[in-house]
């Protein structure tokens, strides 16, 4: 049985990663201290014989018993709010963190992805993005401690790779939604339709023209799964390229949900990138992968699964 450490596994990302392993069939060792996370994300899965968690901080050092062929490093506050709240946490675990998985890794020779991100890319003046875009990063702007923290993750990811030749895969996430997002986490998703659940206008920053490109849960993990098993080590975009602005995507949030609230305007948080989509090629081409769900279809299961939490996490206000 092939034996994967996930960190970040509470997370929602994180969670859906240990259900696909899971089912694959590995050992699944799940790693999170619960900062953004909650373990009711996992606990379908404690009953299991392949299923171990460890309550622990990736930024501390970092070890497991036996072997280890594969470790997906997912730990880190991934909302602008919560990284603007918990900053030098943000820093610790893409830096320090990932400098303890990659030494794990090292030890155990064994193949490690990392979860970078499309901040890497910044407010990107290259549209859409390809990999091949450096970005245009603001490195002391509020969100430059996400940004960077990222972007040094694969700095040193790369150096372990070129130095030490060890196996690394480098994923870089668009926008992800779907079930097990916190519903309070400020990301737009769930902003949205909890204010819709609660009878609350829908806030939209600024003028709203800015856009983003928006992956389900399912096609985003399919993604990654092919990425970690091919051998493919430089850094893939993997998103939905189906790109909208966020004031129309208020609108059809207030179709979806049958509400008739409206939509009201509010400041654009500093930095905040204007537009944002993936170029996919490289993952078509290399990893044959593009995403399914269609966006009406991934904000319909969304949608049922907020509305199926009870009505006291409508009004949770902290994690
Ligand atoms: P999330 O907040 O739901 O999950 C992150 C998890 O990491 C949480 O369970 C949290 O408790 C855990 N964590 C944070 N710091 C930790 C530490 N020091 N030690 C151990 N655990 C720690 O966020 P998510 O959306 O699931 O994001 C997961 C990963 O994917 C992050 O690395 C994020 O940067 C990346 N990513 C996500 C998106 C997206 O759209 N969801 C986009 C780009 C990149
Ligand atoms: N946004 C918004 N209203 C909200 C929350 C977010 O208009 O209540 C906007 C935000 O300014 C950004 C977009 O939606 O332009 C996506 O924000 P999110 O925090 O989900 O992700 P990111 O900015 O990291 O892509």
């Amino acid at each position: 049985m092939k034996r994967i450490l996930i960190t970040g596994a509470a997370g929602f990302l994180g969670s859906h990663l240990c259900d696909r392993f899971i089912k694959e069939g590995y050992y699944v060792i799940a790693m999170d201290n619960l900062i953004t996370g909650d373990l009711r994300n996992i606990e379908h899965l404690f009953k299991l014989e392949n299923f171990e968690f460890y309550h622990h901080d990736v930024t501390k050092f970092v070890s497991v018993p036996g072997e280890l062929d594969y470790i997906l490093h997912f730990a880190s506050p991934a909302s602008p709010i919560d990284y603007l709240k918990i900053p030098i946490q943000t820093l610790k675990v893409g830096a320090l963190g990932t400098h303890n998985l990659l030494g794990l890794a090292k030890v155990k020779k064994a193949r490690i992805l990392i979860a970078s991100t499309s901040e890497i890319y910044g407010d990107p003046l290259v549209h859409p993005q390809t990999e091949e875009y450096y970005g245009n990063v603001n490195t002391i702007g509020p969100r430059g401690v996400y940004d960077e923290a990222k972007r040094f993750m694969e700095s040193i990811t790369m150096a372990y790779n070129r130095f030490h030749g060890l196996e690394t895969r480098i994923v870089r996430i668009f926008n992800t939604y779907g079930p097990r997002m916190r519903l309070n986490d400020g990301r737009v998703i769930p902003a949205f339709i909890g204010q819709a659940l609660r009878g609350e206008d829908l806030t939209v920053f600024g003028d709203g023209s800015q856009t983003r490109s928006f992956c389900y849960v399912d096609d985003e993990v399919e993604g990654i799964y092919r990425l970690l098993l091919s051998d493919y080590a430089l850094p893939v975009n993997i998103g939905n390229p189906h790109e909208i602005t966020i004031k129309d995507f208020a609108e059809e949030i207030v179709k979806l949900t049958g509400t008739d609230q409206k939509v009201i305007y509010k400041p654009l948080p500093q930095d905040d990138p204007m537009q944002r989509q993936p170029d996919i090629s490289k993952a078509t081409n290399i990893l044959g992968w593009e995403p399914k769900v269609s966006r009406s279809e991934g904000m319909k299961k969304t949608y049922e699964y907020f509305k199926s939490l009870p009505e006291e996490e409508l009004y949770k206000k902290d994690h």
